[in-house]
């Protein structure tokens, strides 16, 4: 960035302008309207030049320049016919360490001009840093069209207001949520059409009527890249992230910069929240009128007790969405190269809990003993060698293919094959990390990465 874009504040500040003709008046004009005290020096000096600064705060000098012009100058503008004059002005300013423009010279400025959408106190500002003022105006004329006059009302408005908005919303961020509810309101176009006793009704709304709302969003297996666009867009707006532990860093870090974040999952060494807790967290932030996005690994309707965290938002009559994600069986399962149908080999596919208890998992086997189905084990690490037994028990084939996923889609993905008799044994040996996934069934030899 070659120069620094700033407001300067040039009320009861004192310019001078060299320079007598139009091109100083077009800048004695810009400078009369944001409050400036002139002085214009040149040996002639046009008469409708004079005609504006026609009030005593101004001054007129009607020769040469000199030095001593620039005593007492907060910002200097060089609009001479004469290049030498302006040079010399430049230089001058300039040791003085005060700022100064050349008009059409910008080489000799230390500040330039930028074209200007005003719609006080707005003020839209736009450069070109001296390489192109056409494309400046053309710029300019499609933001004049963007903001209509009414902004100007709008922004007054909202400033005449927010000191009684600070004192309704204490909190930084429920200030920001219902100035955004209010934008999004009628309240607006009253504002901008001068309306301000009627807009008032949209913008004080106290805590408790400005709704929150809760976005219970699939973060995926791992790799931020499968995020969704809609989840991203929520990960955007939200206020407040809850996440648990198998959110990854990286997708975590796609969440707005300044919202707060907060680790609700199980984790050695952490104070883990139960159920319960986290179901009345997110109640009583959208309470507050936060929008809270709740992240959860995978997909939140599988094994995810997505069903579980909407039922008390249903209750309590607070607005959600439900983004769905790539749970953790499709996004493993493609970054391992195993297709979980197949026309031969899978004719169905089942995603199983495979979470034991006390060493053994609990499941109606009998059901699982298709050769031509795949089976998906979520949770199932823990459980593996009571799954292959149990599976071998119920009369499928020890041959039978099994995977071991683990950190499936991100860097430290490691896949494990081996086949029903084998896998317990080659997972204990290995100490794969979970999280882990399991895939059982004939697909699992198209498998990418075969282990050896
Ligand atoms: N809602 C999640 C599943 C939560 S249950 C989803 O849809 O994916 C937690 C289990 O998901 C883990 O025990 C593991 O079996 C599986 N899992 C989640 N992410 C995984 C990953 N990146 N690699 C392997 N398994 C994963």
């Amino acid at each position: 960035m070659r120069y620094l874009p700033l407001h300067f504040d040039m009320h009861n500040r004192r310019a001078l302008v060299l320079g007598g003709g139009e091109v100083a008046e077009r800048k004695i004009d810009l400078l009369l309207a944001a409050g400036a005290a002139i002085t214009c020096a040149a040996p002639s000096i046009s008469a409708a030049i004079a005609a504006k600064l026609a009030d005593s705060e101004h001054k007129l000098v009607e020769a040469e320049y000199t030095h001593a012009l620039l005593e007492g100058v907060t910002l200097v503008v060089a609009a001479t016919d004469s290049p030498q004059v302006n040079a010399q002005v430049s230089k001058d300013a300039q040791a003085l360490g005060k700022p100064v423009n050349v008009v059409d010279a910008p080489s000799l400025c230390t500040v330039t001009f930028p074209a200007i959408i005003d719609r006080s106190p707005l003020l839209v500002s736009l450069g070109t840093g001296g390489a192109s003022p056409t494309l400046g105006r053309r710029l300019r004329e499609r933001l004049e069209a963007l903001f209509p006059q009414g902004y100007a009302r709008l922004t007054e408005y909202l400033g005449s207001r927010r000191p009684a908005l600070k004192d309704t919303f204490a909190d930084t961020a429920l200030r920001r949520r219902a100035t955004e509810a209010f934008l999004d309101s009628p309240g607006a176009t009253l504002a901008m059409s001068g309306k301000a006793a009627e807009a008032d009704k949209y913008l004080f709304k106290g805590p408790e009527q400005l709704l929150g709302e809760v976005y219970l969003v699939g973060a995926g297996p791992g790799d931020p890249d499968l995020l969704t666009l809609k989840a991203l867009h929520l990960m955007q707006q939200a206020d407040t992230v809850l996440y648990d532990n198998l959110v990854s860093p990286q997708v975590l870090e796609r969440t707005r910069r300044d919202a707060r974040k907060e680790f609700v999952g199980k984790r050695s060494g952490y104070k883990s929240s139960s159920q319960e807790d986290i179901n009345a967290l997110l109640v009583r932030l959208a309470r507050q009128g936060q929008r809270v996005l709740r992240l959860k690994g995978g997909d939140p309707f599988i094994f995810g007790r997505g069903g579980e965290e909407i039922e008390p938002l249903l209750q309590a009559g607070i607005p959600f969405q439900v983004v769905p994600g790539i749970t953790a069986a499709n996004g493993c399962a493609a970054y391992a190269g195993i297709p979980l149908t197949h026309r031969e080999l899978a004719r169905s596919v089942k995603f199983v809990t495979g979470h034991p208890k006390d060493g053994e998992v609990h499941l109606p086997w009998q059901d699982y003993t298709r050769e031509d189905e795949t089976l998906v084990f979520y949770m199932g690490l823990g459980g593996l060698a009571s799954i292959s037994r149990q599976l071998i028990g119920h009369g499928r084939s020890a041959e039978t293919p099994v995977a071991v996923i683990s950190k499936g889609t991100t860097p430290e993905q490691q896949i494990l094959t081996g086949t029903l008799e084998t896998i317990p044994g080659l997972a204990a040996r290995t100490q794969i990390q979970s999280p882990t996934l399991i895939i059982v069934g004939q697909v699992v030899g198209f498998a990418a990465n075969q282990a050896t």
